[in-house]
């Protein structure tokens, strides 16, 4: 539903003749009369194109640009996509005329520099992982998650072994199963232990000469650390099988422990997520791989390297590659961002982001237990999943409510309704960067919300331009043109 105070579209704001376009006086002859070879092929039908001035743009924009929320504009505490304050230094480094106005046509010899920067960054990303090999190839962690999937399958090929089977617990991410899908294997979903940490004995049960991978998000989606980690990947090494680690909760552990160091094989990140890189919207992303040094000659083509005989990068093919996975070498915009980040840091810095990440989101929790069930875990990582289920027991109030309501306030909704094995899910991710005032603030609203009359919070937005749309049309049928009839 739309609220009358909503922004006008263009067309609707349209007055004849108020555009402002002046054209000057014709210096050549009028030929209009005169016929032009083909016209009938021509569109002549006037567009009709909204008639506007000037200051009434641009004030259409700037307000448009306010309806909405951002990391820029409001707390985001968007559980599992690590809403991270963008510092604006990074948008600098990747818009200078070195990034932005190179070519991935351009040889090699014009784009040292550039090459300089992503072999650099290949070596980071090996180092924070504990895995030596890396693709900066996928464009965001879905299409890590099965680049990795299809060069663990390339490997084991290579190794005349057939295994068919991904394994993933019920709290993994959607894009989990999906990616094993695509990549052409049997999905096995464990029901996982009640605490919500994988359940070794189901896990055992399950492998066997057909297990591939076991994919595992570590902290995982509840927010906990699988203290387990190094146990799971010793049975699935015992049977052959790979280890691929979720990296999209890294923002927890960086510079605390290594994928690589707790069994895994193989992992991606988020470089949006963790690493700072603006996104939402479905804006660019990266989600570059690591994996161990046996998987690394079958990554993707190409891969940086550098020869210190002829101090020269280069961009090289492995050995058994499975070849391209996009075009060119990546998303370099997003890498650059996410490079910048990495030396502004430093390890320590990293370190300290983490630490404090997890810090902000233990204190929320703290706040938040007192009105809402944490089902999971007393304490957690660097997010945490509340339940709203007795509440709406209690007073019909439900997770979706409570995210619509909190918008009322000031703030962006946790995640709702992930993981599946929590129900009435609020998943909150506060990040490092939000202050204790914020966070107070924050669980001051939910507090209050958790009180107020149902009928209030089950009609929230009250303030948005924009109130409940229907949530399954909009995803399913968006209408993205307008026309004058609807
Ligand atoms: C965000 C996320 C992904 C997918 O990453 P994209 O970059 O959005 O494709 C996978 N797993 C988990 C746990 C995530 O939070």
């Amino acid at each position: 539903m739309r609220n009358p105070t909503a922004t006008r579209l263009l067309f609707e704001m349209s007055e004849s003749g108020r555009g402002t376009v002046v054209f000057p006086e014709s210096d050549v002859p009028d030929v209009s009369g005169v016929p032009v070879p083909g016209a009938e092929h021509l569109a002549s039908v006037l567009l009709p194109l909204p008639e506007l001035a000037e200051p009434d743009v641009v004030r259409h924009f700037v307000n448009l640009s306010t309806l909405n929320m951002s990391v820029d504009s409001h707390f985001y505490p968007l559980g599992s996509c690590t809403m991270k304050y963008n510092p604006k230094r990074h948008e600098r480094l990747a818009r200078l005329p070195q990034a932005v106005a190179s070519h991935p046509y351009q040889q090699e010899s014009q784009i040292q520099g550039l090459l300089s920067v992503l072999y650099e960054l290949q070596g980071m990303l090996a180092e924070i992982s504990g895995l030596p090999g890396v693709s900066l190839h996928p464009a965001a962690g879905a299409q890590g998650e099965l680049t990795a999937l299809l060069t663990a399958a390339a490997y084991f090929r290579h190794r005349g072994e057939q295994r068919t089977r991904v394994l993933f617990p019920a709290s993994a991410h959607g894009t989990n199963p999906a990616s094993a899908a695509l990549a052409g294997f049997e999905c096995v979903q464990l029901s996982g232990g009640r605490d919500g940490f994988v359940d070794l004995s189901e896990l055992r049960a399950q492998l066997d000469e057909r297990s591939a991978v076991f994919m595992v998000t570590n902290p995982n989606t509840l927010g906990l650390f699988e203290k387990d980690i190094a146990t799971i990947a010793a049975m699935l090494h015992e049977v052959g099988g790979l280890v691929y680690i979720d990296g999209a909760n890294m923002n927890a552990i960086l510079g605390r422990t290594r994928p690589g160091d707790f069994g895994g094989d193989m992992m991606h990140y988020n470089v949006h997520k963790t690493f700072t890189g603006p996104h939402g919207a479905g804006g660019p992303g990266a989600g570059p791989i690591a994996v161990r040094d046996f998987l690394a000659p079958f990554l993707p083509a190409p891969v940086v390297t550098f020869d210190a005989v002829r101090n020269w990068y280069s961009l090289t093919e492995p050995e058994h590659s499975i070849g391209r996975m996009r075009s060119f070498f990546g998303n370099v915009g997003i890498l650059l961002r996410g490079y910048c980040y990495i030396r502004t840091l430093g390890g320590r810095g990293l370190r300290e982001a983490s630490d404090c990440a997890v810090l902000n989101a233990n204190y929320l929790l703290s706040q938040v237990r007192d009105f809402l069930d944490v089902p999971h875990g007393h304490r957690c990582m660097h997010e945490f999943v509340a339940s709203a289920k007795r509440l709406k027991e209690q007073t019909g109030v439900t997770a979706m409510d409570i995210a619509k309501r909190l918008l009322d306030y000031g703030f962006h909704a946790p995640t709702v309704y992930f993981p599946l094995v929590v129900e009435e899910a609020l998943m909150m991710e506060p990040t490092e960067t939000e202050s204790l005032a914020t966070l107070d603030a924050f669980a001051a609203a939910l507090r209050q919300i958790c009180s107020e009359p149902a009928e209030l919070v089950k009609g929230a937005p009250h303030t948005t331009a924009v109130c409940r749309p229907d949530e399954v049309n909009a995803a399913r049928k968006p209408v993205l043109c307008w026309s004058a009839q609807c």
